[in-house]
């Protein structure tokens, strides 16, 4: 390809939008292939968490893009975890000292349109309803499926950004085999509502992420901007009781909602069908020996680095990566070096991330009501 300064990235989420701006304000000309159709004309087509906790990391990435005012508008604050014990009374465990130490709640499909628009203002070339089929990366051609047929594009380079079923991360190791390795997390999730009150207010506390630890099973929620919450309710996929495998019906839901989160029936009025509507969503962590593949490709976010959600930083890592692969793009003439130096950069700090996010899991689901966990806490904020 002609233009030495231009890169094609595939996946407009969350880290490939956030990407597309810090490259395009740096004077890159970006083509972004998204699968899915604009999400500001037909509407968020989610499939994954509805809300996100947006921590510091990812925020320090958005003011990189002068995008962390914008985004802080549309979020709620989470001054630390409100705990909910089935005996005993609930309790608000902060972050911090005091309200400079806090996390955010955003929605996960605001927060995409908001990149977008960014990126757009900021020179970025949009292409939806585009997935990536193949790639021919000794020709440097990349061809995506249209609603007409096929779009084979040439490219300088190709950027990852299309989450963990990534279709780029497959042909690259088609191309030269990665040592890949996935998790399964014998764990998933449902997602479930609270509604505002009838007069358009909050039913619980907003500024905070509720839990309801419960041992080997937990539910948490996050609040929205429009003064619901997304309540999850993390469980075993099978075996011991309760697991989904033994909760499939509605029925099944309420007992279990009857027994063990007593406190949440009057806020989830719609149990029954949130519960027979909702999939059961797995959980995984993705292991790779290497992220790029020589000056022709490199991944980042999920494709690279999938992780459990348990620590909420999976998007604020995705977000870390951008800044980081930005800076060594600017850096490094070469765009091998700039791969390489940010494959160097950013694996181990994944890695770490992705191991704390499956012990936070025992933390939140196990610990956070327990008495001497509490009081080593407290000699910490103190
Ligand atoms: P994605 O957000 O998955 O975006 C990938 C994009 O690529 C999508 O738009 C997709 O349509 C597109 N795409 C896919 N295939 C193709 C293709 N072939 N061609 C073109 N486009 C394609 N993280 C946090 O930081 N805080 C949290 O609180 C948090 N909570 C979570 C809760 C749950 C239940 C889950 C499952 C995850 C949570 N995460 C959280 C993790 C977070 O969702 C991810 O880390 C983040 O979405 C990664 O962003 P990404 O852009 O890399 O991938």
């Amino acid at each position: 390809m002609a233009d030495a300064k231009q890169l094609t990235i595939i996946g407009g989420g969350l880290a490939g939008a956030l990407l597309a701006s810090l490259l395009a304000q740096r004077g890159w000309q970006v083509d972004v292939f998204e699968q899915r159709g604009d999400p500001r004309v037909e509407g968020y087509a989610g499939g994954r968490s509805i809300n996100l906790a947006l921590a510091e990391r990812g925020l320090y990435a958005l003011k990189q893009a002068g995008l962390d005012h914008r985004v802080l508008e549309q979020a709620v604050m989470m001054r630390g975890r409100f705990v909910h014990p089935l005996a005993g009374a609930s309790q608000l465990q902060r972050y911090g000292r005091d309200d400079s130490e806090v996390i955010w709640s955003i929605s996960r499909g605001e927060l995409n349109i908001t990149l977008l628009n960014a990126a757009e203002r900021a020179g970025v070339r949009l292409h939806f309803n585009q997935p990536l089929k193949s790639v021919d990366f000794e020709a440097r051609l990349a061809t995506f499926e249209t609603p007409d047929g096929e779009n084979v594009v040439p490219f300088n380079a190709l950027i990852g950004a299309d989450g963990a079923g990534s279709t780029l991360r497959a042909q690259m190791h088609a191309t030269l085999p990665f040592d890949e390795r996935t998790e399964w997390l014998d764990h998933g999730y449902k997602e479930l509502e609270i509604p505002p009150t009838a007069s358009g207010d909050f039913r619980i506390e907003p500024n905070a992420l509720h839990i309801w630890p419960r041992g080997h099973y937990m539910c948490i929620a996050l609040p929205n901007d429009e003064r619901t919450f997304t309540v999850t309710l993390f469980m075993p996929l099978k075996g011991v009781y309760p697991s989904f495998e033994l909760i499939t019906t509605p029925d099944a839901a309420q007992t279990l909602f009857e027994t063990q989160f007593p406190d949440t029936l009057p806020l989830i009025p719609d149990l029954a069908e949130d519960f027979a509507r909702n999939p059961v969503g797995k959980l995984a962590t993705l292991y790779l020996d290497r992220w790029h593949l020589a000056d022709k490709a490199v991944l980042i976010g999920d494709a690279a680095h999938a992780m459990v959600p348990f620590h909420g930083q999976g998007m604020n890592c995705a977000f870390e990566d951008c800044v980081s692969l930005a800076n060594h793009l600017d850096r490094s003439p070469a765009l091998s070096d700039a791969f390489q130096a940010f494959s160097e950069e950013r694996m181990p700090n994944a890695a770490a991330i992705q191991q704390m996010a499956l012990e936070n899991y025992v933390e939140m689901r196990d610990k956070v009501d327990d008495a001497a966990f509490l009081l080593q806490r407290e000699l910490e904020l103190t």
